[in-house]
This record gives C-alpha cells, sequence and structure tokens, in this order.
C-alpha cells in the first residue's frame, strides 16, 4: 500500500447517491413493501417551484411573513400574495416490486407494459421480458394517503389474526387521474406476507436529504429571487466547518476542488438532484 492513494478523476462521484422516487401515474397499479417502521413527516412550503422544509413557527422566515399576514388580515390572510401556506408531506423507504419491463439503453423501468416503445429514450422495448423491478425507492406523499397506509398497519391481520405490522405486509398503490385531481388508493396485499429482503447492493436512502433545507437567511434569499444553485454554491464558498448541511456534503463530494469546471458539474448535480430543469 502507497504512501498516497490513487484516485481516478471522477470517482468522488461513487460517494454521491441520487435519490431515486417511485414513479406513480395514471392508470397503473404499483406493487410494494414498506421497509421503514415509521415514515418521515416535516412541513415545507412550495416557493419559487421547489419544496423548502418549513423550519417551525418560530424559526421559518415564510411563517413568521405569513403570520403577519394573518394578524392584519385575519379574514381573507390566504388571499394575500405573499401568503405561502405550509403543507404537510411523508417521506418512506419502499421496494417497489412492480412488473415493468426494463429499457435496456437508458435504464428505465417501464410500469405501462402494453408499451414497445420506452417513454423516456424511444428505444423499442417490444421484447424486453416483463419482471419486477426490485430496487429501493423513496415514497413521497401527503396526508391522504399516508393515511390510508396508517390505517392498514392497525387493521391488516394475518392467519393468527395478529396484526402484521406495516412492514409485514405487501400493499398495491392504485393511481387515477393526473395533477391535482390524482387519486391514490392503498390496498393491502395480504399473498405477499413475511418479511422483507432488501435486495443485494440496495440500501435505504436519508429521508431527510429528500426536502431542501436551507437557513433562515437561505430561505430569504431565495424567495427574493437567487436560485437554489447559488445559494448552495455559496455554502460551498464558506469555511469548511461550516459546511453541515446534508446536501453541501454531496456538493463537496462532486467538487473536490476548487476549479470552475468543478462547480459546474455541481450546479448539474444540484439541477438534477431537485428536478430542475
Ligand atoms: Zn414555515
Ligand atoms: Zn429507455
Amino acid at each position: 500500500m502507497g504512501f498516497i492513494k490513487e484516485v481516478q478523476a471522477g470517482s468522488s462521484e461513487s460517494k454521491y447517491k441520487k435519490l431515486k422516487y417511485i414513479q406513480l401515474f395514471d392508470g397503473t397499479t404499483s406493487s410494494i413493501r414498506i421497509l421503514d417502521e415509521e415514515a418521515y413527516e416535516t412541513w415545507y412550503h412550495y416557493v419559487n417551484r421547489a419544496y423548502i422544509k418549513c423550519l417551525g413557527r418560530d424559526t421559518c422566515p415564510i411563517c413568521k411573513v405569513n403570520s403577519e399576514i394573518f394578524m392584519s388580515n385575519p379574514d381573507d390572510f390566504r388571499d394575500h400574495p405573499d401568503y405561502i401556506s405550509g403543507s404537510k408531506r411523508y417521506y418512506v423507504n419502499v421496494l417497489d416490486k412492480t412488473d415493468a419491463k426494463h429499457c435496456e439503453k437508458c435504464g428505465h423501468f417501464e410500469k405501462n407494459t402494453s408499451l414497445v416503445i420506452c417513454s423516456k429514450c424511444q428505444t423499442s422495448i417490444a421484447n424486453s421480458d416483463i419482471e419486477p423491478i426490485n430496487e429501493v425507492r423513496i415514497l413521497s406523499k401527503g396526508p391522504t394517503l399516508f393515511k390510508q397506509l396508517d390505517a392498514l398497519s392497525k387493521t391488516v391481520v394475518g392467519e393468527d389474526g395478529e396484526l402484521l405490522g406495516i412492514n409485514g405486509f405487501g400493499i398495491k398503490l392504485r393511481v387515477e387521474g393526473t395533477g391535482k385531481e390524482t387519486i391514490t388508493t392503498a390496498i393491502s396485499n395480504t399473498f405477499d406476507i413475511g418479511e422483507v429482503v432488501i435486495p443485494e447492493g440496495q440500501e435505504l436512502f436519508d429521508l431527510k436529504e429528500a426536502i431542501i433545507t436551507l437557513t433562515p437567511s437561505e430561505i430569504i434569499d431565495f424567495k427574493g429571487g437567487v436560485s437554489l444553485r447559488d445559494v448552495f454554491l455559496a455554502r460551498g464558498s464558506q469555511k469548511s466547518e461550516e459546511r453541515t448541511a446534508s446536501l453541501t456534503g454531496k456538493v463537496e463530494a462532486v467538487v473536490g476542488g476548487p476549479s470552475s469546471g468543478a462547480l459546474d458539474i455541481v450546479a448539474e448535480k444540484i439541477d438534477e438532484l431537485f428536478g430542475i430543469e
């Protein structure tokens, strides 16, 4: 073993793990197993086309503005242009066992198995086998779906009449409609019970990374029009001890050095992380 380790250019990217979300869309039914014992619950504000974690009533600058608006307009505060409501969102790791066609070219799993062309890259998938996806994904939805899951956890029992627990049985997620009209229905699948095993080589996602968490001053900057990219790049230029936020960890893993080329890669990665086009 040498004194220094030779590291290939770009190899630091292996530390960077892209968050993968389960694909749920109109007309499909997904088969899942829930992998976490508890859902991760958070409040968020939808600001400039991004979901930003609410830091709580005492710290969050958006909530502070909201309460000022409420004080002066108690009857119609929601109609005020600067009022940005908060919503609850839940996150949980699931094993996506849905049957799909795997596109060899782009890696996409096509859940609509009647398709003969990959909807992502337009390559023919006419001859692809239909197989379970069997990969870990993040399921992220609001209270409507997660209350259904909670109810299942308290009612679904095995042959012995004992509760199976949220990790003990399969669930089918039926999706109908699009956009705000989407209805997702959770149904227990007791043909799939027993301990769930995470496929080899896969791991759970850190759910806390799934929501963008900014400091109060960063929230004010972002709300004022500074791009997320610039917010995170500004973090990177601060002292290393201050780089504690989870996202900054990823940024550092990708940067590896202060060259401007690397910063371009960071910006790309941030866009990719949050699905910014
Ligand atoms: Zn807030
Ligand atoms: Zn494809």
